[in-house]
């Protein structure tokens, strides 16, 4: 069966961080589905190793929503951290054993049986794609994983290890502050091979709007002007400056505040036009367009 994917993806990077309590964390799940934000994005890593349990907890509060839910989530990193006292530095594995044992540790950690989506977090130097191929088929087989795909992948990358299994997708960053897979072939290839790449840092973790730097600020002024004459709200504009992407992306919302979920729905409704679309690229860069 294929995946489906809600149009936009509540990202569960920051939860550790929200000091919410299992009902408060309930809540947020329940808020976004109500918007139409079925799919959540964690990883394994996330908050130290503890963000899959605290989405768990608060997820056993209400089993029944799971059959409602497409979990993703993400190895291959290993954090030099009091919890993995084995790891002495922080270092990539891919290996078919690290990979077992992390989705083993997601799957209890979330409190469910399967994984609908699991990344390769990072690109691994060491990566041997005949053994990562055969362990993702052994864990679909298994029904614990039900698809695959890589995050942070170049071109070259996702094709070496997409000659051996098919991916799903590739989880990339992008914003009018980081441009650089517009231009790399990273979404040219996903246009090519029809796959929907997911968008991380979509509001640039909050650059877009507290960002101090030169890039930042050009950026803030010309979403000001742009959200005024279109009358949205700049989340909403720069959501909207994701979607418009051809190769029909899944931006992950970083926020923990729900208003900004909804204006990020609201950019579904929006279709920028090219020059507005490259007002913000221009911002972005600093320069016209060639
Ligand atoms: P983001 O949506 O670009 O940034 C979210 C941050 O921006 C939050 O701290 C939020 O604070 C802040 N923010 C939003 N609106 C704001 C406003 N109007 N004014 C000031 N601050 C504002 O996304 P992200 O959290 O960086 O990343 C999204 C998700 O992508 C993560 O949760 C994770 O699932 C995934 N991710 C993946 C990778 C990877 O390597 N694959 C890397 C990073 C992230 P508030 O909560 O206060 O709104």
């Amino acid at each position: 069966m294929s995946l489906v994917l809600s149009r936009i993806i509540a990202g569960a990077w920051r939860l550790d961080q929200w000091q919410w309590s299992p009902q408060q964390r309930l809540r947020w799940i329940e808020d976004n589905l109500a918007l139409g934000i079925s799919s959540f994005d964690h990883a394994d890593i996330y908050g130290a190793y503890t963000v899959e349990a605290l989405f768990g907890e608060a997820l056993a509060l209400a089993p029944g929503l799971r059959d409602q839910l497409q979990l993703v989530s993400k190895c291959g990193i290993r954090l030099a951290v009091p919890a993995r006292p084995g790891d002495l530095i922080h270092h990539y594995d891919t290996s078919a054993a690290h990979v077992r044992a992390s989705v083993e540790q997601s799957l209890a950690a979330l409190r469910t049986d399967r994984l609908d989506l699991l990344l390769i977090h990072r690109p691994d130097a060491l990566l041997e794609a005949d053994e990562l191929a055969a362990c993702f088929e052994a864990l679909r087989r298994e029904g614990k994983v039900l698809h695959f795909g890589v995050s942070n992948f170049s071109p070259a990358q996702f094709a070496l290890l997409h000659s051996r299994i098919p991916l799903v997708t590739n989880q990339i960053e992008l914003s009018p502050l980081h441009r650089q897979p517009l231009h790399d072939g990273t979404l040219d290839q996903c246009q090519q091979l029809g796959l929907r790449p997911m968008i991380w840092s979509p509001l640039a973790g909050g650059r877009l709007f507290t960002g101090e730097d030169d890039a930042a600020r050009r950026v803030q002024a010309e979403l000001q002007r742009l959200s005024g004459e279109l009358s949205v709200s700049a989340t909403t504009l720069a959501f909207a400056w994701v979607l418009r992407h051809p190769s029909r992306p899944l931006p992950i919302i970083g926020s923990r505040r729900i208003e900004a979920a909804r204006e990020a729905v609201a950019a579904l409704q929006l279709k920028l036009d090219a020059q507005q679309w490259y007002r913000l690229w221009r911002a972005g860069a600093g320069h016209d367009v060639p």
